[in-house]
């Protein structure tokens, strides 16, 4: 078993769904990046049946995956976006999805993204700042359109994940303490261009453990009463996304387990009214992606082996930037015997932090195609063309299907653009 269910061995040789891998590379090449469609539904489904018979909107954190196919499909699926950009807002649009169900976080929306956001009618804006706020009531007094708001507060809660992906201490620049929220939602309550619908919290990410939420809930539930006693009946309580995904043998919480405590905790202070809005990246498309790479050249040394892969950091950033770990697959496995060495798997750029695994015992040939698994999430978004190399080709995977969800760059597309000095 790998940690991705629908990437699996059959006669010995990793799939996509019904499709092996070293047919697709034969046919795309490599690097590659390759979906489940079925993946992608599997997570949902994980979500709308953890909020049946109770108000739930997902509102997917696109930024994990952000191709147009992957918003298409969650789309038609009923999901909502949670956006950090307008440019992510136009990306919600040219898929086809609802701007009636985005959600737009981040702590630098400027003045074109918070137009686009009201011209298109997203569902809410959620406020990261005082200056945001007044700069939103601004923007919607002069376009004459009221403004959704929601306050993104920050609990001061540790999610005991990575530094880098945790969002809800005190001293990270997300959101606002939360106990200035009361203050900051009057000043909201006198600005008449401003219409309150909500509040909003997210924690961190890769978060393995149901207590963060519950202890970030608490701490909201007493602010929604405060503010119930100020006059202001929120319609909605955002709790933000970060569910982990299994990268290895992680135990995991489902939507089911998170969402059941928070209903009885809602439930319990006469709260069970408020809609849940969710904003899950990772746990709806880490699994549904691998990264499909090809030894080009072993180098044995005295301490350290190098398997030198057609995939870099700039396809997989995580492992650099987070020290993440990502399991990896040999796609037609050779057998492992007491001598068989550790490789690292390294790229081609020129750069000693380009690595994509370590120490990895895998009985290994030139030529040999590995899988990097769990690269649905957090691994094409984040891929740069840095040493001029094209972006990987991106396909998704329907069964014994496969379609072309983004072609690989060509080297004249990379520099296209740019001018010669007359
Ligand atoms: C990144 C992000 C998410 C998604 O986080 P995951 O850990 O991928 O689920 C949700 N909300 C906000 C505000 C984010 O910045």
């Amino acid at each position: 078993m790998t940690v991705a269910p629908h990437f699996q061995f059959q006669n010995d040789t990793l799939h996509a769904e019904q499709l092996a891998l070293n047919r697709l590379a034969d046919e795309f090449g490599t690097p590659l990046y390759v979906y489940s469609r079925q993946a992608l539904r599997d997570a949902w489904e994980s979500y709308r049946v953890a909020g049946e018979g109770r108000k739930l909107l997902v509102c997917y954190g696109m930024k994990a995956n952000s191709n147009l196919a992957v918003l298409q499909e969650f789309a038609r699926l009923g999901t909502g976006f949670d956006i950090v950009s307008g440019g992510e807002l136009a990306r919600v649009i040219a898929a086809g999805g609802d701007p009636g169900k985005v959600v737009f976080s981040g702590v630098g929306k400027q003045v074109w993204e918070i137009e686009a956001a009201l011209q298109a009618g997203v569902k809410c804006f959620n406020i990261e700042s005082e200056a945001e706020l007044e700069r939103v009531a601004q923007v919607a007094a002069r376009l004459n359109r009221i403004a959704p708001i929601s306050l993104r507060v920050n609990p001061d809660v540790d999610a005991r994940t990575h530094p880098y992906i945790s969002t809800g201490l005190k001293d990270n620049k997300f959101g606002v303490p939360i106990e200035d929220a009361p203050r900051i939602y009057a000043r909201a309550q006198q600005l008449p261009s401003l219409n309150i619908v909500g509040v909003d919290c997210h924690i961190g990410s890769q978060i393995t453990e149901v207590s963060p939420y519950l202890d970030a809930l608490d701490k909201l539930i007493k602010l929604i009463l405060t503010l119930k006693d100020q006059g202001v009946d929120l319609h909605h309580l955002d709790l933000g996304g970060g569910l982990g995904i299994r990268y290895t043998d992680e135990t995991l919480i489902t939507p089911t387990d998170l969402l059941s405590k928070v209903f009885v905790a809602l439930d319990a202070h006469g709260l069970g009214h408020l809609e849940i809005v969710l904003e899950p990246g990772r746990s709806m498309v880490g699994n549904a992606g691998v990264l499909l790479t090809r030894v080009e050249y072993l180098k044995h040394g005295e301490t350290k082996n190098f398997a030198i892969i057609d995939a870099a950091m700039n396809d997989l950033i995580r492992p650099t930037l987070y020290d993440a770990w990502h399991s990896v697959e040999a796609v037609q496995p050779r057998a492992v015997t007491a001598d068989t060495p550790k490789y690292d798997l390294v790229g081609p750029i020129c750069e000693s932090g380009d690595w994509l695994a370590r120490d990895r015992q895998l009985a290994l040939e030139q030529g040999d195609l590995l899988a990097i698994m769990s690269a649905g999430a957090y691994a094409f978004t984040m891929a740069s063309q840095y040493n001029t190399r094209p972006r990987a080709a991106e396909v998704l995977v329907d069964g014994d299907q496969v379609h072309v969800i983004r072609p690989r760059e060509t080297l004249d597309s990379l520099f296209a653009s740019e001018r010669l000095l007359p």
